[in-house]
């Protein structure tokens, strides 16, 4: 049984956070598959070098993507989820604390609900611009896990927040290597912003790297000094038969648990732009 979307708000403004039982997105599985969590992207850090800015925001959503190499899976105009961002971020809510909210009350629905229960992927779309934000979203998605037994895991692009913001959820330091216009950044630009993630205690990454993937087994980075391992969903080697291997779905994959990682003394996961440009996470 899969909970009802609430779109809109007591105001009549759409939603700003949706939570699904089920996501529909191939990366994040079927059998079982995964919940998911959708932010309105005013929720974003505005440093994210992949986020529209607030003018591009209220344009029609799209029209500004065509002349960007590099774009955010979320506005993508090759994916479905840009009208669930579009819907998102047209809600009247803004404040991201705000948002966080009302994401941490539809989290806690669906953990009381009578949904079968499944891992927990935090903002598909959106993040927790402030330290605020982080610890009232992360704190609803740790009580998910308690409820559950199913582990909730994010990804941050915001600097303001400390990795101790979010309790005993998952979450990895998202770093990426590539500029929106497809240049890669200098070696100086993210050593930065490493940096300035581990001062806040983030010790995990994700890593949207310039170049495709070559090789399951861990490597060590050049450009991030790094030890990282391709993305499982990403990396589809082919068999000798012209038909390609099953994919690893995220349901099936727990290489972006902080744990995981930690255990097999790996940094981070890296992702590869697709063929459409998109960054995938
Ligand atoms: S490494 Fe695994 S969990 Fe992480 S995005 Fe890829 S398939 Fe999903």
């Amino acid at each position: 049984m899969h909970t009802r979307i609430r779109w809109s708000r007591n105001d009549d403004s759409p939603a700003a956070a949706i939570v699904v039982a089920k996501s529909g997105d191939r990366k994040l599985g079927s059998t079982p598959g995964c919940a998911a969590v959708h932010l309105s992207q005013w929720s974003c850090p505005v440093t994210c070098s992949l986020l529209p800015t607030i003018e591009k925001m209220r344009t029609e959503f799209g029209s500004v993507y065509k002349k960007v190499k590099a774009v955010c899976y979320a506005n993508s105009n090759k994916t479905r989820q840009r009208f669930t961002t579009h819907r998102l971020n047209s809600s009247k809510e803004r404040n991201p604390v705000s948002i966080a909210r009302e994401a941490a009350r539809k989290i806690l629905q669906l953990a009381h609900s009578k949904s079968m229960k499944r891992k927990l992927r935090l903002s598909v779309v959106g993040d927790a611009r402030t330290r605020q934000a982080a610890r009232i979203y992360s704190k609803a998605a740790s009580e998910y896990q308690r409820l559950t037994n199913k582990n909730a895991y994010s990804y941050t692009h915001s600097l303001q927040t400390h990795r101790s913001d979010w309790h005993d959820v998952s979450v990895l330091a998202s770093i990426s290597c590539v500029n929106p216009d497809g240049t890669t950044r200098t070696q100086t630009e993210i050593q930065n912003d490493i940096n300035s993630f581990r001062r806040r205690g983030y010790q995990k990454f994700s890593v949207v790297i310039p170049h495709t993937h070559n090789t399951t087994h861990t490597y060590d980075d050049v450009l991030t000094g790094l030890k990282l391992i391709a993305c499982r969903y990403q990396f589809q080697p082919r068999t000798n038969t012209s038909k390609p291997l099953k994919r690893v779905t995220c349901d099936h994959c727990d290489l972006c648990l902080e744990t995981c990682l930690e255990r097999a003394q790996i940094d981070g996961v890296a992702f590869q732009l697709d063929d459409a440009g998109k960054v995938p996470v």
